[in-house]
């Protein structure tokens, strides 16, 4: 059953997540408590999960692929471990709600693909019970529950383009003008975002004479976003995690050179990787690039995507 159909039978309600890259992502020493401090800034992207939420006899939860594209779901697990599982339980215990309910997942965010696509759906299924339930829950309530989930998760509720400090979840809006438009290159195999942080470490340690762990604020990239300027944006992507997440798949390389060569302004692997983000001078750029990379063989898929967009959104019931 569709989820526009369930939503007109049960009152379910469906939240739209949109997925995330890191523009810039600055990895500070690794702390006592085995965490990273991040200075980053994140932008949401118009690639989306779609968590549906209804009433039901016992928790379950479903994942499938938009249409059979989309990101690999076979991995995830759909049990207790599920983000967005444990999102519901956390928030049923938070209000005293019994949390027995469906959660339906369209993914389209890739799994293990640096883009937040499990914090996404753990967004959506706060957003979706807080209105299924129609508690009276404020923001920062459900953001400091998305923050208990998971360092990714607030960014996902609020989206936008967001500096992110601490873990990553203490979030400062940052001024973006105008639409961004990039083309998202997705990776044939995920990449464990604890083992990419490992690999980090362990590269860190090997130059140790080189590395101070100063990890500033990224303020000439702050201003290029308010100027809103492409070209003035693209030489300013920056991540911490690129060098250990080429060093975990080579290949990434060519993907990244191939993405240059066919016109766009620059190119970054996206957080922990593998998905490789490539900003382009517009919309018709972007589209050309796409068409070029796709039959350079270098990705599983490849599309395109704008920023910022607005984060777990309700979507309104189809006729
Ligand atoms: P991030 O960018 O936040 O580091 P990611 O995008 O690289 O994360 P995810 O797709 O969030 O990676 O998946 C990370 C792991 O979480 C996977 O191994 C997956 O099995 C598990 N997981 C649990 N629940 C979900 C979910 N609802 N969707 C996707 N992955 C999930």
């Amino acid at each position: 059953m569709s989820p526009a159909s369930l939503s007109v039978i049960s009152g379910a309600v469906t939240v739209r997540v949109p997925a995330k890259i890191n523009l810039h992502l600055g990895v500070g020493p690794l702390r006592d408590d085995g965490y990273h401090d991040l200075v980053t800034i994140f932008q949401a992207l118009s690639l989306y999960d779609d968590v549906t939420v209804a009433r039901s006899a016992a928790t379950t939860v479903t994942m499938s692929r938009s249409g059979g594209r989309g990101a690999d779901t076979e991995s995830v697990p759909l049990d207790e471990n599920n983000l967005a599982v444990r999102a519901a339980r956390a928030l049923g215990e938070h209000v005293g709600r019994d949390p027995r309910v469906s959660i339906d997942i369209v993914k389209r965010i890739p799994v293990a693909g640096g883009m937040a696509g499990g914090s996404a759906d753990a967004a959506g299924a706060l957003v979706a019970l807080a209105a299924l339930w129609k508690l009276d829950i404020s923001r920062a309530e459900i953001l400091e529950l998305a923050a208990g989930l998971g360092s990714d998760v607030p960014f996902s509720v609020q989206g936008g383009t967001a500096l992110g400090t601490g873990r990553g979840e203490q979030l400062m809006p940052v001024l973006a003008r105008g639409e961004l438009h990039w083309v998202l290159a997705l990776a044939r195999e995920g990449l464990s975002t604890p083992k990419v942080f490992a690999e980090l470490d362990r590269l860190r340690e090997n130059r140790a004479d080189e590395y101070s762990g100063a990890n500033p604020r990224p303020d000439a990239l702050v201003q290029a976003l308010a100027g809103g300027r492409p070209q003035e944006i693209a030489p300013l992507l920056h991540n911490d995690l690129q060098p250990a997440a080429l060093s975990l798949q080579p290949a990434l390389r060519r993907t990244l050179r191939a993405g240059i060569d066919a016109g766009a302004l620059g190119g970054i692997v996206s957080g922990s990787g593998p998905t490789c983000a490539f900003l382009c001078s517009g919309a018709e750029d972007a589209v050309a690039v796409a068409a070029e990379l796709s039959g350079a063989g270098v990705a599983r898929s490849v599309r395109t995507a704008a920023g910022p967009v607005p984060g777990a959104t309700r979507k309104p019931p189809e006729e």
